[in-house]
């Protein structure tokens, strides 16, 4: 059997799968799909990182047409980045989403190569942005066990990319337009499977410095170890 060959049973086993996923959707649901067709109104957008582990629908229990998503190597939203800015005007101005929610997770592969200064290819030099938050809190970081210090960056990272958002001028002009959107900082763990809030929600440009610094030293609490 050819490497080819191989490799068309496993994508067969997935049509497969889609056939029985769609068949399942409709009989619990009957029109699921055509309803669907016409419109989309979703109440979140969830910024999250690409890794295969953290499927952002299924963890929240969410269907599809319920959460739009973008997702790239470390859940980054860097201010000149078109790609996520796109997304984020498409659903705050035209979907209007409710809520917006950077989603972290627990051992991040990124975050831990950005940390460690980790050579792994062209990726490195978007984790440039994370290795910005690293040196932005190096002493903090440094300060505490080195087992700690993936998950804390973890958490950091989440902080100043759901700032990020909140500077955009897309969420900004939301805000001064008197539009209900609030933005989140959240944090999955890969190793029980729940989310954990980290206290950074905006509703307001004036919001957003106090709610940073508030998380900022919660999760610095956190952190430290006690002595
Ligand atoms: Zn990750």
């Amino acid at each position: 059997m050819s490497d080819d060959t191989a490799s068309d049973n496993d994508l067969a086993s997935l049509f497969e799968k889609n056939v029985r996923w769609a068949e399942g959707m409709e009989k619990r649901s009957p029109g699921f799909f055509t309803s669907l067709l016409t419109q989309q109104t979703p109440q979140y957008l969830w910024i999250g990182c690409a890794d295969s582990r953290v499927p952002a629908n299924e963890l929240v229990g969410l269907l599809p047409g319920d959460v739009f998503v973008h997702r790239n190597v470390a859940n980054v939203v860097a201010h000149s980045d078109l790609n996520a800015l796109s997304v984020i005007q498409f659903a705050v101005d035209a979907l209007k989403v409710r809520h917006v929610m950077v989603v972290g997770h627990s051992k991040c592969g990124g975050v831990t190569a950005a940390l460690n200064n980790t050579r792994v290819g062209v990726v490195d030099n978007w984790l440039r942005h994370v290795q910005d938050v690293r040196n932005l809190h190096l002493d903090f970081l440094m300060s505490l066990p080195e087992e700690r210090r993936v998950d804390a960056l973890v958490e950091l990272n989440v902080l100043e990319q759901a700032r990020n958002v909140c500077l955009s001028t897309v969420v900004e002009d939301a805000w001064v337009r008197g539009q209900t959107v609030s933005v989140h900082g959240w944090v999955y763990g890969l190793h029980n499977g729940l989310l954990k809030d980290l206290s950074f929600t905006v509703n307001s440009t004036d919001d957003v410095a106090p709610a940073y610094q508030r998380a900022l030293l919660a999760l610095k609490l956190r952190h430290l170890p006690v002595v």
